[in-house]
């Protein structure tokens, strides 16, 4: 009798997209000449820069003859573009990271799902709330968690993030091995300062932890002293992992290419305290389940580090904020507070209302469509998500009828 992996049994269904869906059909059943404006998405809008078609077009046109043909690559990646990220994303920061140590995937989503396959059962994981779904769902998957009582999963450490905090959690207070984080986050748009990140490092150095920094909205940071990346932090190299994506920082997300940092430094350890690489478990895992990227899409990836290139995916980022700056202003004159929206694409907005409440109150008073927080975890309720992706004459046309909606 074939059975079932049953921890797939407690995964919770998100009714989150779906809620989301039925409110909004019902609303145009009545409204039925109100155009919805959806700044609920968490997809980027906007084409391709041209510099990536060219080199796309031009590596499709490679695959055409026989002599520039190329079948399977490194699984890791091509030298061309690992060389490329190390340079550009690294170097320039004073992080020392080299192209071997640079695996490029077909996306963050699965590399951050992956990656928890490296350690034991019975690890200690924390987890943010709210969150990007995939990191706790990966772990229940893997029968990591136990019952689900009271909106949350027994056995796993959350880390709440509220306007108290700033949305960046305290340490944990429980000793904890695998440590997710997200900055700028998803969906809050919070950031963290170096200092901040410094006191994860210095924690998870002390514990033998290892953190998982996600850094797929690393492009939209505009303040200088905010750290771009984990391996800005003395030590990180050591204790973390960071995963990124071309797909919201060059409009990637159908084109498919992202990658993860594993330093050679980067340690786990057996039951009996020996020491391994897990840039080593990576590299086997790796090459054992993924066959690389396709040639066209890492020549298209590359080309945003030409200078045409940066200077086009600059412009998309730029248009992205733009937007977000649009609803920020118009967020703060209705007496709104807010979070994120200035080196991100998301706006994290709260008044005095639970998130569906929030929701309802501008799907029908404005007929704009936003996320409501609570679909990220229990410390996402009373907050919203608004979304810097959709065109500009869009967010104006949201901002407006907002602003109508509250007499101004
Ligand atoms: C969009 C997003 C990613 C990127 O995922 P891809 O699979 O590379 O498209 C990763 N992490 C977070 C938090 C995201 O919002």
């Amino acid at each position: 009798m074939i059975t079932i992996n049953e921890n797939y049994l407690k995964l919770q269904a998100s009714y989150l997209f779906s809620d989301i869906a039925k409110r909004v059909a019902s609303f145009q059943e009545k409204n039925p000449d109100r155009e919805v404006i959806k700044l609920g998405i968490g997809d980027v809008t906007r084409a391709l820069p041209k510099a990536c078609i060219d080199a796309f077009h031009k590596a499709v046109d490679e695959m055409a003859v026989d002599a520039s043909f190329r079948g399977y690559g490194p699984e890791q990646g091509y030298a061309f573009l690992r060389e490329a990220i190390a340079k550009n994303d690294f170097h320039a920061r004073g992080a020392n990271i080299s192209a071997d140590e640079i695996f490029v995937s077909d996306g963050a989503k699965c590399d951050t799902g992956n990656i928890q396959e490296l350690f034991s059962q019975d690890i200690t994981i924390a987890i943010p709330d709210p969150v990007y779904p995939v990191y706790l769902d990966t772990n229940v998957m893997a029968g990591r968690t136990l019952n689900f009582e009271d909106g949350r999963f027994k056995g796993i450490v959350y880390l709440d993030s509220t306007k108290e905090n700033n949305f960046v959690p305290a340490l944990p207070k429980e000793p904890v091995d695998l440590i997710y984080l997200c900055f700028p986050n998803n969906p809050t748009g919070s950031t963290i300062t170096k200092e901040e990140l410094k006191t994860w490092v210095d924690y998870a150095r002390a514990n033998k932890a290892l953190i998982l920094f996600d850094a797929a909205y690393e492009a939209f940071i505009q303040d200088e002293s905010l750290p771009k990346t984990i391996y800005e932090i003395e030590g990180a190299k050591e204790v973390a992992i960071e995963f990124r994506s071309f797909s919201k920082s060059g409009g990637f997300t159908g084109t498919r290419c992202a990658f993860t940092v594993v330093p050679k430094e980067c340690v786990a350890y057996d039951t009996t305290g020996k020491v391994h690489s897990v840039h080593a478990l990576w590299n086997r895992r790796h090459c054992t389940k993924f066959n690389g990227v396709s040639y066209p899409v890492q020549k298209a990836a590359e080309a945003l580090y030409s200078e045409e290139g940066k200077v086009q995916a600059k412009e998309l980022v730029d248009y992205y904020l733009k937007n977000a700056e649009l609803i920020c202003t118009t967020m703060e004159e209705l007496g709104f507070t807010y979070d994120g929206g200035k080196n991100s694409p998301y706006v994290w907005i709260w008044g005095n209302m639970d998130s569906w409440e929030f929701f309802d109150m501008l799907l029908n008073k404005a007929g704009v469509v936003c996320t409501p927080g609570a679909g990220f975890g229990k410390c996402g309720n009373g907050y919203i998500r608004i979304s810097a992706f959709n065109s500009y004459e869009n967010v104006v046309k949201a901002m407006q009828r907002i602003r109508e909606a509250f007499g101004k």
